[in-house]
């Protein structure tokens, strides 16, 4: 079995699943959620064009955001790497899909950056696990753009604000099932310009620590998403201009930003 990916889309009605193939080209619909049931093909097929995508999961729990986990970025905030991984959490008001736009509230922050984040997804409720149980309870990975207003993270104290406005954490364009988590390069471009090109080997604390750590804080649940920290290159971006972010082996995420009105 080669590469399963596994996207949300809607056609005007209702949201539905359905298993993406190799090229990105067309989606089979499967009944179910396949995050809480069995799903099994309903036998029609679309092409990625003719849908829209949307976020692959809407976290009925959390998101959860780890900080400074590239020593490359750390550096460039003139930050130092911590010891253990750095955790926030992100409302699922935040999340958006692949296309959506970010709106920007230009009535809170003047200062908005991209991060481009391989995110990871929980398929299994779990606790105090081990990193090498890890694995067991990935159901997949995603992109992520950690949207974050830096006048906010670094006023606020905390970074609820700045991190977990709405819109602000735009997810897509699917869910890859079979990656290795430490080999893939994350590019991120704005406007066509790539402005971060890192590599997940280039990870403070690798995925599997990260999950184990944050069940020791957190019960996870199944559609719990981990953002896994950003790689140097971050920077400002502003109403107008695009970000797409490049994983190689899941795809792309693309999305427009907009002032609010
Ligand atoms: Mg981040």
């Amino acid at each position: 079995m080669g590469f399963v990916r596994i996207a949300r889309y809607t056609e005007g009605d209702d949201p539905v699943y359905g298993l993406v193939d190799a090229d990105g080209k067309k989606i089979a619909e499967v009944s179910g959620d396949p995050f809480y049931q069995r799903i099994e093909l309903t036998g029609k097929v679309t092409t990625v064009d003719e849908v829209r995508l949307l976020a692959p999961v809407i976290p009925r729990s959390k998101v959860i955001g780890i900080g400074r986990n590239y020593a490359d970025h750390a550096a460039e905030m003139g930050n130092d790497v911590p010891d253990e991984p750095m955790m926030f959490l992100i409302p699922n008001t935040a999340v958006v899909g692949p296309g959506d736009p970010v709106v920007i509230p230009t009535k809170l922050t003047s200062e908005v950056h991209y991060e481009g984040e391989l995110a990871v997804i929980i398929g299994r409720m779990c606790k105090d696990i081990e990193p090498e149980e890890a694995k067991k309870v990935i159901f997949g990975y995603t992109i992520a753009n950690d949207v974050s207003a830096r006048d906010l993270q670094r006023g606020d104290g905390q970074w609820a604000r700045a991190k977990g406005m709405d819109t602000f954490c735009p997810l897509g364009p699917w869910i890859e099932t079979d990656l290795d988590p430490q080999d893939v390069s994350i590019v991120t471009r704005r406007d066509g310009e790539v402005v971060q090109d890192g590599h997940s080997s280039d990870m403070v604390h690798g995925v599997a620590h990260l999950i184990s750590h944050c069940s020791r804080a957190f019960t996870l649940l199944p559609g719990d998403v981990i953002l896994t920290g950003t790689p140097a290159g971050v920077g400002p971006v502003v109403a107008g201009q695009r970000v797409d972010i490049e994983i190689d082996a899941i795809g792309t995420l693309s999305n427009p930003f907009v002032n609010a009105e």
